[in-house]
């Protein structure tokens, strides 16, 4: 079992819900969404698929995302990047974990069966420290009930990804990740901590699907809209 602190990760008030990380007061400053997309967590009329999903449908089947790219999330995801801070990650995987339930109760989500994360390059890895959507998916994982794989690798440096405009960005992806498992008929979770044009989870959703997957569900603390 995680120790989990029985002080709000953010005000380090005591909890009345030892398990939350934030307490109430603290959870109710994370934004608001609009109306998202149930395929692409982008802002949409209504719950059903946004036009640019029915006109061109991404690779795979939901995402799922916690907050847009504003604090305080974006800062704590910064956070996460450059320390393990426990508390942190438990609190934000946590955030993730409801929003993830409240699409399985919504019937937009199937029974997963495996969690995978966005994998960083090795050599990226060891500079920085962490692999934070690795942070986020282990216990994501444990609470769903699933395995946990590092199943995806990355097999050379591309250019910063963030430094590219789009075109270059999936250029720059080809044949960049390659599976390391069998995923036939498996529903899964990727994990990625911030998603920007999707063209990473778009990559890897495509070799999943390749492979076999039954489905395949991103899930990230945030989505940029
Ligand atoms: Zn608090
Ligand atoms: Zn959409």
């Amino acid at each position: 079992m995680l120790s989990i602190p029985a002080l709000c990760w953010l005000c380090r008030l005591p909890l009345q819900i030892a398990g939350h990380g934030l307490c109430s007061r603290c959870a109710a400053l994370i934004p608001r969404l609009p109306p998202l997309c149930p395929c692409c967590a982008l802002p949409a009329s209504g719950a059903a698929l946004c036009g640019r999903c029915l006109r061109h449908p991404p690779p795979w089947q939901s995402m799922t995302c916690v907050s847009d790219y504003r604090p305080p999330i974006s800062d704590w995801v910064l956070q996460l990047k450059f320390s393990r801070a426990t508390a942190l990650r438990v609190m934000l995987a946590r955030l993730l974990l409801l929003k993830l339930l409240t699409n399985r109760r919504d019937n937009r989500l199937p029974r997963i069966d495996l969690v995978l994360s966005v994998p960083l390059h090795r050599h990226r890895a060891w500079r920085r420290g962490y692999n934070q959507a690795e942070l986020i998916a282990k216990p994501l994982a444990r609470w769903l009930g699933c395995e946990y794989r590092e199943g995806v690798r990355r097999r050379r440096q591309g250019a910063i990804q963030h430094a590219l405009a789009a075109a270059a960005r999936k250029k720059n992806l080809r044949g960049a990740f390659h599976l390391e498992m069998s995923v036939l008929g498996r529903h899964i979770l990727l994990i990625d901590d911030v998603v920007t044009t999707g063209s990473t989870v778009s990559e890897i959703s495509r070799i999943l699907l390749a492979q076999g997957a039954a489905s395949v569900h991103i899930g990230c603390l945030c989505r940029t809209l």
